[in-house]
């Protein structure tokens, strides 16, 4: 069985920029070891190929093509029925098993790594690029050994070859010469690094995978091309299984197919780090609440839920709020960062404003608040301590609204506490955000801290 046209479906539309943030990140080539030689040493005596078995190998779209291989029937029949993540693509090439813990007469050690960095495996037999991966590369943790095989060429054995992929970030191996050379030939993707080992081509079966396969999920799904396209939310949320689902797939990097980046859905990430894509966005509608101080609004998607946690913080007996800025130009938003860092130098100035193109406000999805009476409206900074500030703590989640800039995160947000500055997220979303204890949309999906541009 071949898993080549699978990985074919590559997504040709991102992996230019894939590839290039792959070439962006240091130490990469220490990931990509050469696969060794075989070694020279003759086994000291024959293993016997009916005790081997056909590996299961799976494919997984949704970690970014990674491949994963196990010798573990219940392993893999859980896989194929219960996690729609991966896709089983029948047996490949034989191993060992081990026998109470040791590799048999003839055969060595398999070892295996996995990266959370790459979520990816990696196997080798080579003892000297064990301990250098170990001992060098933060990025894989080792895993000990999982099966056997032999270095060795010998008669009745056939190559198993082995490829990473920059783009991917991924191993990949194969006894199947045809998809080997294939691969070789035309999949710029794959780099081909040699032979990792040499397995029978006759031996014992392996028990069969039966039943019917998990439904695909996220980015297996088959109908999430459609929903991306059309930037539904919603949508895209139940493909995966659900907002906690969601958040799951991309902190553990299964959502590779999803942008984080794109500011038409609610879960957009913008900071020092991130910049908002493109720098010139403009909301395609905006509506002013109708208890607001000015006229930058806020996006369609949100002001019905803002306008909700108005009248309810009012009904609640905290107090009104009202709107002091929600949308904000880049324009806007480059004066205000002018005016800043002119009244207050550059680092403090930057603990207040964003640069332009780095601000949720010109996402259309924030919105700075402040407590009213009946002496009129209060001012940002003395929301703080005001009933309806505890008010929108307590409750705003449950809108799709986060406190953004919570006290004590400036280390990882990059700015002073804002209790006023709330961001929407999505209802289902900003539950899980509440549920899961999260002070920082950066904790929340995994990302690094963003203390500074
Ligand atoms: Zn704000």
């Amino acid at each position: 069985m071949t898993g080549s046209s699978a990985r074919s479906r590559s997504r040709t539309r991102r992996w230019v920029a894939v590839f290039a943030a792959a070439l962006a990140i240091g130490g990469l080539t220490a990931v990509a070891p050469t696969a060794p030689a075989p070694s020279a040493t003759a086994a000291t005596s024959a293993p016997d190929p009916d005790d081997s078995r056909p590996i299961y190998r799976f494919w997984s779209q949704g970690y970014d093509n990674a491949h994963f291989y196990t010798l573990d029937h219940s392993e893999a029949q859980n896989l194929h029925t219960k996690d729609g993540n991966w896709a089983y693509e029948g047996t490949d090439f034989r191993v060992w098993p081990l026998e109470s813990g040791t590799c048999p007469a003839g055969t060595s050690p398999v070892h295996r790594f996995w990266s959370s960095a790459y979520s990816s495996h990696f196997y080798t037999m080579s003892a000297s690029e064990v301990e250098r991966v170990r001992t060098t590369d933060s990025n894989w943790n080792y895993e000990g050994v999982r099966f056997c095989s032999t270095q060795s060429q010998s008669a009745g054995t056939t190559a198993v070859h082995r490829f990473w992929s920059p783009a991917f970030r991924k191993h990949f191996y194969t006894a199947n010469a045809a998809e080997a050379q294939n691969l070789r030939d035309n999949d710029a993707n794959w780099n081909y690094e040699g032979v990792a080992m040499y397995a029978p081509t006759s031996g014992a079966g392996s028990a069969p995978i039966t039943g019917a396969a998990a439904p695909r999920v996220g980015c297996q799904s088959p109908a999430l091309p459609a929903a991306l396209a059309v930037k539904d939310a919603a949508r895209i949320t139940q493909l995966f299984g659900g907002a906690g689902a969601l958040r799951d797939a991309i902190a553990a990097g299964r959502a590779d197919c999803l942008p984080l980046d794109d500011p038409a859905l609610p879960w957009v990430v913008v900071n020092k780090q991130r910049a908002i894509s493109p720098l010139s966005y403009t909301p395609p509608s905006l509506t002013v609440p109708s208890s607001s101080l000015v006229d930058g609004g806020i996006r369609s998607d949100a002001i019905g839920s803002f306008e909700q946690l108005q009248r309810d913080v009012a009904n609640s007996g905290a107090g009104r709020i009202a709107l002091t800025s929600g949308y904000r130009s880049y324009a806007t938003q480059a004066a205000i960062h002018r005016n800043q860092v002119a009244l207050l130098g550059q680092v403090e100035g930057e603990r207040l404003a964003a640069r332009p193109g780095h601000s949720e406000h010109q996402l259309g999805l924030a919105a700075d608040v402040v407590a009213c009476g009946t002496n009129g409206c209060g001012s940002l900074y003395s929301f703080a301590g005001t009933a309806q500030e505890n008010w929108v703590r307590d409750n705003s989640w449950k809108y799709g609204w986060i406190v953004r800039y919570e006290s004590g995160q400036s280390g990882t947000t990059g700015y002073n506490p804002e209790p006023w500055h709330l961001r929407y997220i999505g209802v289902d979303l900003a539950r899980v955000y509440h549920d899961g204890g999260y002070h920082s949309l950066e904790a929340f999906f995994g990302l690094p801290a963003a203390p500074q541009y």
